[in-house]
């Protein structure tokens, strides 16, 4: 599984194109909140979980300012923040888009609301 296209629909909106005809729309606020790097989600150490401290709204942090291509299992994710560490595999990416897929109304409502 992997996406056809990735596009920004406008500042707020992505949407992926994957292999098997699904099209998907996720905020790219989800997106960032699913970041899946150590910071956000916390390291496994020892089976033991740590989380540097609590996430609070940084300016920014939901504006995507590019997808780069990792090999070819992923993209990384560089916010306005800053942050780059958050590398989003196929099938992680997957996950996220049908956990917080918009449907057409959501997203006009979403956008109208935060752009
Ligand atoms: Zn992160």
């Amino acid at each position: 599984m992997f996406p056809k296209s990735l596009n920004r629909i406008n500042e707020v909106l992505l949407k992926i194109e994957w292999n098997d005809g699904l099209i998907t729309v996720v905020a790219l606020e989800s997106l960032r909140e699913e970041c899946p790097c150590a910071v956000c989600k916390g390291e496994n150490i020892m089976g033991k979980l740590y989380f540097p401290g609590m996430k609070s709204f940084v300016p920014g942090m939901n504006e995507l300012v590019s997808l780069t291509p990792v090999g070819n299992y992923g993209v990384q994710a560089l916010w306005k923040d800053g942050h780059s560490t958050g590398i989003y595999s196929w099938e992680g990416l997957r996950t996220i888009a049908e956990l917080h897929a918009l449907d057409e109304e959501n997203q006009k409502r979403y956008s109208e609301l935060k752009t």
